[in-house]
């Protein structure tokens, strides 16, 4: 069992990294190798990483191949399916081309076999996320919201899933925040065919997700992008 520990203020500024991995001595090691630069989640088991994967925001996952149960392999393709981008090193001790190229088929940015060099590791980790990045996205007050993850991310960095239309009317009003996109005006680009109440039921189903002050509502005018802390 792994806990989140994202809220520590001390570690706050750290890259948040997902660790999957069920040999205790191996994760142990890692772990405490890692923490210099991440802070680091681990789990034991794949659905434990894939319910962290998608309940949190990391910057970078380090996932191994053989778990018990699900598969390391089987955990980044429902991570990749999710709409999660999150840059992934798989590691694995089958030697084979085609093991190595299943893992990166099914959402692995990198592998690196078993036994591993903790440097190379780093420098590994270091190379991907030069690549990648944090979660990209529009800041909505202190939320992140990811229009190709569609998701947002509170604050304390938990995610939140978004539906595609959720996702799209999102889209619409951050592309432009400051400005107040009347009912139709949403109609028209996001539900054609839909009426003002649909844009009325779709800000609500975003505001009982997340936060009410995700989104403005301007009276008599319509919408707009919130400020919510
Ligand atoms: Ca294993």
């Amino acid at each position: 069992m792994s806990t989140p520990r994202g809220s520590s203020p001390a570690a706050g500024s750290l890259p948040r990294l997902l660790y999957v991995e069920d040999e205790s001595e191996t994760a142990a090691m890692v772990t405490e190798v890692l923490s210099d630069e991440y802070l680091v989640d681990h789990a034991a088991s794949a659905e434990d990483g894939l319910r962290l994967a998608l309940t949190q925001r990391y910057d970078v996952m380090v996932v191994d191949r053989r778990l018990p149960g699900m598969s390391g392999a089987e955990l980044l393709s429902a991570v990749r399916t999710a709409h999660l981008n999150t840059p992934a090193i798989m590691l694995t001790a089958l030697g084979t081309v085609a093991d190595r190229v299943s893992g990166l088929d099914a959402g692995a940015d990198d592998y690196l076999l078993k036994p591993f060099d903790f440097d190379e590791l780093r420098a590994r980790l270091r190379a991907l996320r030069r690549g990648r990045g944090p979660v990209s996205g529009r800041e909505i007050g202190d939320w992140l919201f990811s229009p190709s993850g569609l998701a947002l991310y509170a604050p304390d960095g938990s995610r939140i899933p978004l539906t595609r239309a959720e996702g799209d009317l999102l889209e619409l009003l951050t592309s432009s925040p400051e400005h107040v996109f009347s009912r139709e005006e949403i109609v028209a680009s996001v539900f054609p065919g839909g009426s003002p109440g649909t844009v009325d039921a779709y800000v609500h189903y975003i505001r009982r997700k997340s936060t009410p002050e995700i989104i403005d509502t301007v009276r008599a005018r319509g919408y707009r992008t919130g400020t919510p802390r």
